[in-house]
This record gives C-alpha cells, structure tokens and sequence, in this order.
C-alpha cells in the first residue's frame, strides 16, 4: 500500500482523524489524530504514531507507557478522510489504564452480543478470584475440573437430546448450559475464547487480498 498513490485528504490544519481498532476482537480502542509524518512512520514502524494536537508533536503510542500498538492493517474510508488502524494492543489503549478510551456508556437499549460471551468469562474469572458463597461457579471451582468434565458431558447429551426433539427451546437452553460449562471448563484449563477463535480464523480459506486495487 502506498500512501502516497491515494489522494488522502487531510483537514485544514493537515490532519486525518484515525481510528484505533483491536484486530482481534473488533473492538474500537481509541481516536486520535495523525498527520502525513506520523502516517507514514505507523507504516514504517508498523507501530502507531500520532500527531498531539495539545502538545504539537509527534508521538509514538506507548513511547513512555510500554503499551504500544502493533500494526497488523491500515484502511482509508470512502472519501479518505479518515483511516482505520487495526492493531495488536500491547496494553491498555487509554491513559487511564482502560483497554478502550470508551469505557463510559452514554446510552445502551441491549448489550452487544459479541460481550455476552465475554461478560460470562469475566464473570467466570471474578468468581475465581472472588468466591461467593451459594454461587454455582464457586461451587464448580471448588469441585474442580472433573465434576466440570461431568456437566459437560452431560449438557452435551441435553443438546443432542434436545436437538432430537426439535425442540428449539429446549435445544437453545441446553446449548446455553453447554457453553456455560465450556466456558468454565476453559477457564480452569486456561485455553482462551480468542485460542478458540485463532484455530476458527487459521481454518478459514485464505483469501487473496489485493491490496493495490
Ligand atoms: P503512551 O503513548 O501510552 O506512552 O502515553 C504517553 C502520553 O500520551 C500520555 O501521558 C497521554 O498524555 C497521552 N496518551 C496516551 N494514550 C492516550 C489516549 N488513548 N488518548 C489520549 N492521550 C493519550
Ligand atoms: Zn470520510
Ligand atoms: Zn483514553
Ligand atoms: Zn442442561
């Protein structure tokens, strides 16, 4: 990809809003403001650098935190007039030591599916951490993997049992059972949903990307 072949608009004071997105998991961590040096030296670096509007200088994300930004891609939107930065997160994208700068909710009709599953794992994690007594994750904690091998095994025969039945209610709770447990299950033994989602990524086709189209 080559900067210079796109007609990248930057604003009046020469600078091009850029979004800071975890690769991983889609989520938006930050938006700062970068001009043509610091564009071309996240391309070089393959590290993210802005340009601080306060300050009036370059600045390289992490220079003195250590949380750093791995470049991984970089897309313009339709009017180039503002890019998209997918990155590795090193830590933390905010100076307050949140992982997004958006961590205060302003308005919310539901949560976002794709956190559901994560809120249970940190759920998980806090009963772990943080034993409640009368809690079930507690419980299984306590119990250790095995009784969790158990549960698994049998909400497994519920979903087949449920799936024989066409019973899509019953079917849909016992997959919720199931991945509940699984999620436990994954906690004690340490494999992530994101180890989960790199083998699901790795078995896709690979597409060709055409970058210079
Ligand atoms: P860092 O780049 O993480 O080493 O932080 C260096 C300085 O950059 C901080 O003290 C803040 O002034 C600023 N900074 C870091 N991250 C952000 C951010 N997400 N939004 C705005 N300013 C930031
Ligand atoms: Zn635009
Ligand atoms: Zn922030
Ligand atoms: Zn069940």
């Amino acid at each position: 990809m080559t900067i210079d072949g796109k007609e990248i608009s930057y604003d009046q004071n020469g600078l091009i809003p850029a979004i800071i997105q975890d690769e991983k998991t889609g989520e938006v961590l930050m938006l700062a403001y970068m001009n043509k040096e610091s564009l071309e030296k996240t391309v070089e670096t393959k590290e993210t650098w802005f340009y601080s509007r306060s300050r009036q200088e370059l600045w390289h994300k992490g220079a003195t935190s250590g949380n750093r930004q791995l470049v991984k891609r970089i897309s313009f939107d339709c009017d180039q007039d503002t890019v998209l930065v997918q990155v590795e997160p090193m830590g933390p994208a905010c100076h307050t030591g949140k992982r997004t700068c958006f961590y205060e909710t302003a308005f919310e009709e539901h949560t976002p599916i794709r956190s559901i599953v994560h809120e249970v794992v940190e759920e998980i994690k806090d009963r772990r951490d943080n034993p409640i007594e009368g809690s079930y994750t507690t419980y299984l904690f306590n119990e250790g993997v095995d009784k969790v091998l158990k549960k698994v095994g049998e909400e497994s025969t519920e979903v087949v049992i449920g799936a024989k039945n066409r019973d899509k209610e019953e079917l849909t709770n016992e997959l919720a059972d199931l991945t509940y447990h699984t999620l436990v299950l994954m906690e004690m033994l340490d494999v992530s949903v994101e180890d989960v989602k790199g083998i699901l990524r790795e078995r896709r086709p690979k597409k060709e990307v055409l970058r210079d189209e």
